[in-house]
């Protein structure tokens, strides 16, 4: 019997294909907006930005119409101060927080997450969440993070999360430590109902020592030891992966879990960890496939040949990209990623066709006129950009869309495809 042995393309597609870098004005979310995923992931955590009015109004409309008796997220707001009002701030902040662990004893993790004013910057954020984690220990723990404009987009606030947890998962107890037999850490949030589907899958191919980080419950923080690997779930999490391998594990390479193929590849990494046989494999995962692929079917009829351009929004993006043209024949006018993470998307690249334009960071105005030109069937961007562009007469499709929906593994493959099919169609019938 032969094992599992991953797939790795060697080079080709867009490996080594040029980059265009820009470091112009940028329209994107800030990683404040992680929460909005973050606080449903981790069921016993709660965020309080450390902020202005602006940091409570983005949280609250990009949390929509969500009503919660008791929200798990909220902003304190720091008005201007002058520095020898700081000591007040630290003060107000410890009032704060201790009024809002009396109320909640459900909160066993909190997170005081930064944001960009002055006077937020000047506070210490990490000697607070040390001197508050002091003070209610063991009831509860307190990490800080930045969710500011300034340092973070969009899905870099739940890389910076998840990073700022690294250093708190327990070490495996001695036994296990030495047992030479690995363990993976699946790393990045996903949605519950994906993360059940890709554990029943590894259990049915042999696979018990497998572990989800976030996990759903902060007392569930996953032990990791000298023969533990990860493997990312989501493409934008430099700074987790630098902690981790930090504290010692290797990093699985991957294409990230998006439509069939994606997926295959990302489980037959998984799979390799533990040397499982390649019938046992395809045994576990070929009904999937096979679901996966009837689904994608109808949509790639009505995607075939249209042609798609990203602005730079989640990073999300080059693993989005590779499932539409491959999988779906779309034509990729230019795959624009805030960032682009050579290594981690090494594989992804590789998959990518030949001279697909792709670009780093952002010149709005400029990329604007690129789009323009091209004249895209499909615009995937920003809300910002979203109606200005609907407005002009292109079909767009929210980036953030893409983030909140379940889109990974085989059951959601089918999804995935409609969400670009969708606007598409509703653009034919505002047309007819
Ligand atoms: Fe708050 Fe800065 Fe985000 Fe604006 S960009 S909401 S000020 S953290």
């Amino acid at each position: 019997m032969s094992p599992v042995i991953p797939i790795r393309p060697a080079g080709g597609g867009c490996t080594d294909a040029p980059v265009l870098r820009e470091r112009g004005q940028r329209e994107v979310f800030c990683g404040l907006t992680g929460i909005i995923w973050l606080h449903r992931k981790i069921q016993d955590a709660f965020f309080l930005v450390v902020g202005s009015r602006t940091c409570a109004h983005l949280i609250q409309s990009a949390a929509g119409v969500m009503i919660f008796a008791e929200p798990r997220f909220a902003t304190a707001i720091i008005d201007e101060r002058d520095l020898a009002g700081l000591a007040d701030c630290n003060d107000e902040l410890d009032r704060v927080v201790t009024r809002l662990l009396e109320r909640r004893p459900d909160i066993k993790l909190l997170f005081l997450v930064g944001s960009c004013p002055s006077e937020v910057i000047k506070l210490d954020l990490s000697r607070a969440a040390s001197r508050l984690s002091r003070q209610f220990m063991p009831r509860v723990q307190v990490l800080n993070y930045s969710g500011s404009g300034i340092e973070t987009t969009f899905t870099q606030g739940e890389d910076a999360c998840l990073a700022a947890m690294v250093p708190t998962l327990p070490e495996l107890p001695e036994a296990l430590a030495t047992d030479p037999r690995p363990s993976l850490l699946v790393v990045g949030a996903l949605a519950d109902v994906v993360e059940d589907q890709f554990s029943r899958l590894f259990q049915q191919m042999g696979m018990d020592r497998v572990q989800f980080f976030p996990p759903r419950h902060s007392d569930r923080m996953p032990a990791i030891g000298p023969n533990t690997v990860y493997l990312l779930a989501q493409p934008f999490l430099t700074d987790t992966a630098r902690a981790l391998e930090a504290r010692g594990l290797k990093r699985a390479a991957a294409p990230f879990p998006l439509g069939v193929e994606g997926t295959t590849l990302w489980l037959q990494a998984a799979a390799a960890v533990f040397g499982v046989e390649a019938a046992v494999f395809d045994r576990a995962t070929s009904p999937g496939r096979e679901r996966a692929r009837v689904a994608i079917t109808r949509h790639r009829e009505r995607l075939q040949q249209r042609s798609v351009f990203f602005f730079p929004d989640s990073q999300l993006e080059v693993p989005l990209a590779r499932f539409l043209s491959r999988e779906l024949g779309m034509q990729l006018s230019e795959v624009g990623s805030p960032y682009l993470h050579r290594q981690h998307l090494a594989e992804e690249l590789a998959l990518l066709p030949e001279g697909t334009p792709l670009s780093e960071g952002q010149d709005v105005e400029r990329q604007l006129d690129r789009c323009r030109a091209a004249q895209p069937d499909i615009v995937v961007c920003g809300l910002g950009l979203a109606n200005p562009l609907e407005a002009e007469g292109m079909t767009t499709k929210w980036s953030i869309e893409l983030v909140f929906t379940p889109i990974q593994g085989y059951e959601q493959a089918g999804d995935l495809a409609e969400l670009f099919t969708r606007p598409l169609e509703r653009r034919t019938r505002l047309v007819a």
